[in-house]
């Protein structure tokens, strides 16, 4: 059968196009990403950090869900089709018989509209605003809005400014949304200025991990009982990303304009670790719930 010089054109173009669409839904969806250099984790050192500043180690971690909401799962873990994934909002405390440091401080109602689908807690942000004020230190995985939104919402500034401690890298970062913060609030903080390892508390020690965002970092605490925590903010959206080593496809990486290479090392890192190590992921519900009912931290800020 001999096609006319149309049909052989709209074969050209149709031929054409599936083949641009497969090779968009490869790169876009489905490809993780390769990992980069080493990313290092020294457990040792970690602990040697945590135990070196004066003080009696933590007692123990608490947390709150200022919201759920969700994203499709093609967004969180490349490859893994169009269902709805379920996330939430946290807030963590780790807490001393004495005093309180917050990590992340999630963010406000008001301010939720960028995330799909949320509903919000009001009572426990209002907790978390709480709690802020009380804090010995705030510190951040990193500085995206949903992480540092507490701070920014703050009805008053001036009384949280001391414990804030944004890193440099966090403060200069092109990710943190200025225009959220109060005229010249950001002015006064002073910059947390670090290399290597920088024990913030006894127990608390913090890694720089940039990749994600340029302010990412990992926040290691390890309690008076011995157990140990490891922090990883958004490198990880799921457990499974650790898991499976399959981090965010090609089209969450340009949307966030990410380091692809570093978080893909990072992950392989956190996978690397022993089991003992608690990983905390800032948005899995399915790690929340199941970490909740091992007892590895408890429901709740509690005495607010
Ligand atoms: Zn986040």
């Amino acid at each position: 059968m001999k096609l006319k010089r149309w049909q052989r054109t709209a074969l050209w173009v149709i031929g054409t196009l599936f083949v641009v669409l497969l090779v968009a839904k490869h790169f876009l969806l489905d490809n993780p990403a390769a990992p980069g250099p080493d990313y290092v984790i020294d457990l040792a050192a970690l602990h040697r950090a945590a135990a070196a500043s004066p003080g009696a180690l933590p007692d123990h971690i608490e947390v709150e869900k200022v919201a759920d909401f969700g994203f499709p799962r093609t967004l969180v873990v490349a490859g893994d089709g169009f269902s709805m994934h379920k996330m939430v909002l946290l807030a963590h405390r780790v807490v001393w018989p004495d005093h309180t440091l917050m990590i992340d401080t999630a963010m406000s109602p008001a301010a939720g509209g960028s995330l799909p689908g949320a509903k919000f807690d009001p009572a426990a942000f209002q907790r978390v605003e709480k709690a802020m004020l009380q804090a010995k230190d705030i510190v951040f995985s990193h500085e995206h809005v949903d992480h540092v939104g507490g701070v920014s919402a703050a009805p008053d500034f001036g009384a949280i400014a001391k414990q804030t401690h944004l890193t440099r890298e966090q403060l200069g970062s092109p990710k943190l949304e200025r225009k959220d913060f109060p005229p010249g609030t950001l002015d006064r903080l002073q910059p947390l200025d670090y290399t290597g390892l920088y024990a913030v508390a006894p127990g608390v020690v913090l890694q720089k991990a940039p990749g994600h965002s340029p302010g990412s970092q990992l926040i290691y605490v390890e309690l008076a009982n011995g157990a140990r925590y490891v922090f990883v903010g958004d490198i990880a959206w799921t457990k499974d990303n650790i898991t499976l080593r399959r981090g965010r496809p090609g089209i969450a990486t340009l949307l966030m304009s990410e380091d692809r290479p570093a978080v893909a090392a990072q992950l392989r890192a956190l996978a690397a670790l022993p089991k003992d190590v608690h990983i905390v992921v800032a948005h899995d519900p399915v790690a929340l719930e199941s970490d909740l009912k091992a007892g590895v931290y408890r429901r709740g800020f509690s005495g607010i």
